[in-house]
Parts: structure tokens; sequence; C-alpha cells
């Protein structure tokens, strides 16, 4: 059995300060508890024992000389491979990064260190994280802990498939339409995309900079709202990063939804699988007995939203991904004579197909004639998506939906067909499109006994209203 199974951040912390066990003996023993476990699922594409280790040690060295360890002392987390970490192997599972090694740490791998967070190692994604399903790996499809046939989701595929696994405790991931939410719902854990802002992308492997964020997964609202206290906030090496001050989360988890208006929008419950509809109806009923009120609402532009979201991060995908041209990251085509054969070839040979079809796609919605007649107009779409949310937030003080229209699917089974696998970000899309905090949270098993999440939106910078929302629900449902 996993090291981890059971444990919390609060119950890794009362255990190291009871001295049940040490920083160190945790982190060896999670190390090869994920070395042996990982052929099965491919979750982590990196195991970084000597940075764990040396971490741990300093979390045990700070509570023998009675110092506060900090809020994550000890605890075994993972790391999205798009994530930069100094001297530390990070691929964007890209062929093209395979050997890259950072010469910085994004700032919220620094402030997860800062509160004493093992880093046990880097997983998994989709390449530059474009995908719903973790296949468009350059190093194989990651395996769903749940049910091993099936797709964990995506793109943060691995990070969640490592907190399911127990091969560690909690985890970032990185959403720019519904990679944070999607995989936690596909394999039965939490996963929070914070407000756009509250978290520095700083470090962040860029893929769409208008919609990217980073943030948490974990087996409770409790632990993700834990870690986003950790990394949020303002830092100066990020422009976009909100000044907001970050309340604390933690304090609002007491089960009260008492008088809690939540919209239940009707466009979220066509084309959506039976299983997966009742589920999330059951645990609305579940809401209603806990004393919240429940209002039919619109998002009338909803079904607007895939065509806007791929013109925007395709176009925005287009010029970000530019930089990845042999001459500074990368490798190299060894085939190439002259320099335009150099970023032809390396590129040819680099890109997996969904990046390249992306790159195709955003160039071709920037060019001239062409950008007032898709981009602009994605652009003003967006805003009507911002717009339904604004005023359906007049009205109530959270929305629930479902996460995905269905549950985790075969791996294989939509690999061949872009628009289908386009079309499983339906419900996360335009949350990420309108830059609101959102999540998921686990609300049962379909009759295949396939996890199902249940999303919780809420206005910009009011996490603390989806926690209390997500946290009396996991209370009354477990
Ligand atoms: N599945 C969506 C896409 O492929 C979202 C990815 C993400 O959030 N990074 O673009």
């Amino acid at each position: 059995m996993s090291p981890l199974h059971g444990l919390t951040i609060d119950s890794i912390r009362s255990g190291l300060l009871e001295k049940k066990f040490s920083a160190e003996e945790l982190a060896k023993q999670t190390l090869a508890y994920a070395e042996a476990e990982n052929p099965k699922t491919n979750a982590y594409l990196t195991l970084s024992s000597e940075r764990a280790l040396k971490t741990a040690r300093e979390v045990d060295a700070k509570i023998a000389k009675g110092e506060d360890p900090g809020a994550l002392a000890g605890v075994p987390l993972a790391v999205k491979d798009v994530i930069l970490t100094r001297g530390l192997r990070t691929t964007c599972a890209s062929k093209l990064l395979a050997n890259y090694i950072p010469p910085y740490d994004a700032t919220a791998v620094i402030r997860l260190e800062q509160a004493g967070g093992v880093i046990v190692g880097k997983t998994n994604c989709d390449e530059f994280a474009m995908g719903s399903s973790n296949e468009n790996s350059a190093f194989g499809p990651v395996r769903n802990p749940v049910a091993l046939d099936r797709v964990p989701g995506g793109s943060s595929g691995g990070s969640a498939a490592v907190v399911a696994q127990d091969t560690a405790v909690v985890s970032l991931g990185s959403d720019t339409g519904g990679s944070i939410r999607q995989p936690a719902s596909f394999c039965g854990i939490t996963g929070v995309t914070p407000t756009y802002g509250r978290v520095s992308r700083y470090g962040l492997t860029a893929f769409a900079s208008s919609l990217d964020h980073i943030g948490p997964f974990g087996k409770t609202t409790r632990d993700a709202a834990t870690l986003l206290q950790v990394i949020a906030g303002r830092d100066e090496m990020d422009a976009t990063s909100a000044a907001a001050p970050v309340p604390d989360y933690t304090a609002a988890l007491d089960g009260n939804v008492k008088g809690v208006k939540i919209g239940l929008p009707s466009e979220y419950f066509d084309g959506l699988a039976s299983d997966t509809g009742d589920r999330v109806m059951a645990a609305v009923e579940v809401l209603r007995k806990l004393g919240a009120e429940i209002v039919d609402i619109h998002l009338p532009h909803t079904a607007y939203a895939i065509a806007a979201y791929y013109i925007v991060c395709t176009a925005e995908a287009s010029a970000n991904l530019a930089r990845y041209d042999g001459v500074r990251y990368t490798t190299r085509s060894a085939e190439a004579h002259t320099l335009a054969e150099m970023y032809r070839m390396t590129r040819d040979e680099g890109f997996g197909d969904e990046c390249k079809r992306r790159i195709m796609l955003g160039a071709y919605v920037l060019s001239t004639g062409y950008y007032d007649a898709y981009y602009l107009k994605a652009q003003r779409v967006r805003n009507l998506i911002t717009r339904d949310f604004t005023q359906a937030f007049e009205q109530v003080n959270a929305i629930v939906a479902p996460v995905s229209p269905f549950p985790a699917f075969k791996i294989g089974e939509k690999v061949n067909d872009p628009v289908a696998m386009y079309l499983s970000d339906i419900y996360t899309i335009t949350g990420s499109l309108a830059g609101i905090p959102c999540m998921s949270v686990p609300c049962g098993r379909t009759r295949e006994n396939l996890p199902v999440g249940l999303q919780i939106l809420t206005r910009h910078f009011d996490e603390t209203t989806m926690f209390r929302v997500a946290h009396a629900y996991e209370m009354a449902a477990n």
C-alpha cells in the first residue's frame, strides 16, 4: 500500500510534529513507491529524488530546532512538466524539450518549496498542454489509475493521476480551457482553476497567455485550498498577477451554505451522458438540503464558446510556440544545412501533430484579411461570454454545472477525431474564457464505476465562496 494512503496536508504536519515519522522517511518511501508504481500509469516523466530529499531534510531540521516548518511541511507533491524547475528536466511532454534543463524556478515552485513542500517529480501531460486526454504526449499516454484502459483526461493528466494513484498528496497543474478540472473529474479527485491573475504565471511555459492558469489538485477541498493559499498572490515577475489580497481560504470551510444562491445554467445540461447528469443533479439536491437556494439561470452565449476558444488559443499558441526553432531551447535537426532549413526541420521533426495543427490554425486566423473575421470576432464572443457570467452573478453567488459531458473514455477512442476531442471541453472552456474561479469536486460514480465531477464557478477573486460550497458538499456527501 502507498505510504501516502489516507494522508492529507494536515495529517502529515501533525505526524511530523508528533515525531511519528520524519519528512525524509516519508520522502524516501514515496519515491520508492512512485518508482515501483509509475510503470502502471506513466504519470511521472521525471522523479526528483535528490531535490526531494534535500527539502525534506530542511523541514526535519526546522522541526528539530522548533521553527515553523511551513504550511506544506514535508508534503510529497508533484509538478506538471510545463512548469519550470531549476536544474530539473522540464519537457513540456515535447520531443523538442526532451533534454531541457531550466535555469530558473517558476514562482509557484519557489513558493511551494519555501512552504516546505517536497517535489517528488514532474508529471506527464499533453504536449505544451494541448489536449484533453494526455494522449498527445511525446512520452506516451498516461493511464487513468481508476481504470487503466482509460485516459486520465488532459492536459494535466499526470498531475491528476499521481494524486489518484497516491504517489503524491497534491500536485500542480495548468489550465487553459479545462486542463485541471477535466482530469480531476476523470480521476475522481479535486482540481481548482483560480481566477486569472491569482497565481503568477512566471515560469509556466506559455500556451495561450490570456487563458493560462496554474492551479492545484488534491483529494480534498481543504488540501487544494491550502495549496492555492501558498502559491496565490502578486508576483513582480508577472505583470498580469493580481495585487488583490488573498483571503484565508480554509477559514471558509465551515460547512455552511445556508442561503447561498446557486445557479443552475440550463445550457449545460444538453447533450450530457445521462449517468453524468444524474450524478450532478443528485449533488444539487444535496446542496439544496444543506440550505442553498437553487435558481435556474441562463448563460446564452455558451454555444459559441468552443469556436471562440479554439480561435483565441490557437492564435496565441502560434505566437508562443514560435520560440521553439532550434536556436535556444530545443533539440536541433541534425539534417539541416541552412538557417531556414534548421527552423523548418527542427519544428517538423520536433512538434507532434496537435501542436502543428494549432500553429497552422493560429497563423491562419491571425493572417491579413482573416484577423477581423476570426480573431476579432472571437474576442467579441469572449466578451459576451464574460458578460453572461457577470449578469448571472448579479442573481446568484455561485454556479454549479457538469465538468465534462461524459466520464473518462478509452485510450485511443477519440484520438483520430480532433473535433470530438475539442467538444469534450464544452463545459470548462466558458469559465476559462471569462477568467473566473472554477473547480471540480468528485460527485460519485457512473454505473460503470467511473468518477464524475461537479463544477463550481464563482465571481472573479471569490475563490472563498467556491471552496465553501465544495467543502460543504464534500462533507455532506461522504
Ligand atoms: N483541452 C483544451 C485544449 O486542448 C484545454 C487544454 C488546457 O486547458 N491546457 O486546448
